[in-house]
């Protein structure tokens, strides 16, 4: 075997994977058509649930260094925000930060933890037996074949990998259209952009002095995606919808981008796995799909990587298509709706109606519980996975809170801070010292915990001990005192989700 894993793809979602494989010591190859990395970026948004991972992996600084935080996003356009700041998250807010800077920072990361980064290689064929997989390459040394124990799609919308898996793609054709325009605001009167705003103009600054102009214009909406847009046409468009142009002047980047709609059938085929935009696409409502395919990827990440260490529980690989795929129906789900919402009010039959429903989901927006509701949905911070034993705590499946806390040691540190390695995180939060000792069958595979103090969570009262995944999510809790059945849920957890004990 040339590595452990071939990734396809150095978008987001790939040098994600290869972040978090790399980081469990999967020896990881990526594989990306492009020469050279990304300049233009169709992704601007960060939302909670991705900060928090970068958090727990210490990578956040960076991320906060180079964005601008704003303090929730929007549902549908509509002119009552989501609220990110009222979800229970150190980090309810939404990051700006351009695509190309994103995959640079995540790129800078895989390089630091060993990854292989090949540019100018593309995937033209993948195929498996028992043993792994062939990838054939077309590269600067010409054509090459590379061979791994698993190969990852994360190589798009039009995947290749997932063709030659075998993966159907079910959904909608593209049906509508918008437009982006990075461009030169002439006119930089704020009163001006607002008003483009209150037409529907999702009008966003950039970090270079640009700004990022984004708009459906009913009379080209079916214009189809692979067509240019010129700035004449984007001018004339802005005048159509707001009665002015901004002020436009010199575009860095103008892309025309659609509806279709799909979701793979299937996020495994043996050892081929999808992940990202290769799995799902939609459009691009409320910036959630480089947001997903990062999530995506920390799903994956320590579920392959052990897979190629060999103490992989039974169905643990299996389980990320049983977790991710649901959540990619959502997600496609909410778009199609926030698509619709938009689209209603520019059919001329639909307007009135589209309108007052438009006027009707704002009114249900300033409602707190809905408004919570759709914020925990588009911020990924409410995606909680099913838990497999019937009996389980509720919080199994959810993400676990980043409560704060002192260990035996008299250190004060918080849960975030105990995932950095990407280990399975056992907390005794009941603080009998004795239990530390009761998982060290597993090794470095997870790091025990004793708790003297910590911060109140009404979702952790009563709670004794948690096992939290390498992902965040939570695979075990109990509230139970009694000490033998703690013991024998504790094992039973630890060994269908970290494998035997050595
Ligand atoms: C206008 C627009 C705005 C958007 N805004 C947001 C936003 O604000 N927030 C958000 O979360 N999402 C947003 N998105 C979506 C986001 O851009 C995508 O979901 C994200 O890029 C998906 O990342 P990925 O890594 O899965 O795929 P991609 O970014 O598509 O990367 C796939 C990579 O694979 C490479 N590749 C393809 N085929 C091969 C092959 N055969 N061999 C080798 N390499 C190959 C490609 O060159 C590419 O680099 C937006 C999308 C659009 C269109």
């Amino acid at each position: 075997m040339d590595v452990d894993v071939i990734v396809v793809g150095a978008g987001p979602t790939g040098l994600m994977l290869a972040c978090e494989l790399a980081l469990a010591g999967v020896r990881t190859r990526i594989l990306e058509r492009r020469t050279e990395p990304r300049r233009d970026s169709r992704a601007l948004t960060l939302h909670p649930r991705s900060l928090e991972l970068m958090d727990q992996r210490g990578l956040l600084d960076r991320f906060l260094a180079l964005g601008r935080t704003v303090p929730g996003w929007h549902f549908a356009q509509l002119p009552t925000r989501l609220d990110f700041s009222a979800l229970d998250s150190r980090h309810g807010y939404t990051l700006f930060l351009a695509q190309a800077r994103t995959e640079a920072l995540l790129a800078e990361r895989a390089r630091e933890l060993g990854a292989q980064i090949r540019y100018g290689h593309e995937v033209v064929a993948v195929s498996q037996d028992g043993d792994g997989v062939e990838a054939r390459v077309r590269g600067p040394r010409g054509d090459e074949t590379f061979r791994a124990r698993f190969a990852v799609g994360c190589d798009g919308g039009r995947s290749r990998i997932r063709e030659a898996a075998g993966i159907g793609f079910p959904g909608t054709d593209e049906t509508l259209t918008g437009v982006l325009g990075d461009v030169a605001v002439i006119d930089d009167d704020p009163a001006v952009l607002d008003a483009a705003r209150a037409r529907g103009v999702l009008v966003a600054p950039l970090e270079d002095g640009l700004t990022r102009l984004v708009y459906v214009d009913p009379e080209r909406m079916r214009v189809p995606a692979r067509e240019p847009v010129t700035l004449e046409e984007f001018r004339a468009s802005l005048i159509r919808i707001c009665g002015f142009d901004c002020g436009v002047g010199e575009p860095r980047w103008l892309s025309r981008f659609g509806n279709a709609t799909r979701l793979a059938e299937r996020y495994r085929s043996g050892r081929i796995l999808l992940a990202g935009d290769a799995a799902h696409i939609h459009f691009p409502a409320a910036g959630q799909g480089l947001n997903t395919g990062l999530q995506d990827a920390m799903n994956l990440g320590w579920k392959l990587a052990a897979a190629v260490h060999g103490w992989s529980p039974p169905g643990l690989l299996d389980s990320y298509d049983e977790e991710r795929n649901p959540v990619g129906r959502a997600v496609t789900g909410n778009t199609e709706v926030q698509t619709l919402l938009a689209e209603l009010t520019l059919v001329p039959q639909y307007q009135r109606p589209g309108a007052a429903l438009r006027e009707l989901f704002d009114e249900l927006l300033r409602v707190e519980e809905v408004n919570r509701e759709l914020a925990a949905q588009v911020s990924a911070l409410g995606t909680a996975y099913p838990p497999t034993n019937p009996g389980a705590d509720p919080l199994v499946g959810r993400r676990m809170p980043d409560i704060g806390f002192t260990t035996t040691a008299s250190e004060a540190t918080r849960v975030y801070e105990l995932l950095p390695q990407g280990r399975f995180v056992h907390l005794d939060l009941a603080g009998d010292p004795r239990l530390g000792a009761v998982v060290t069958g597993w090794g470095p595979r997870v790091t025990a915990v004793t708790v003297t103090e910590r911060d109140d969570h009404t979702d952790l009262e009563g709670v004794r001990e948690v096992l939290v995944r390498p992902d965040g999510h939570i695979a075990w809790a109990t509230r139970t005192a009694d000490l033998a059945t703690r013991r024998d849920e504790r094992h039973n957890a630890l060994t269908a989700w970290a494998g035997t004990p050595s």
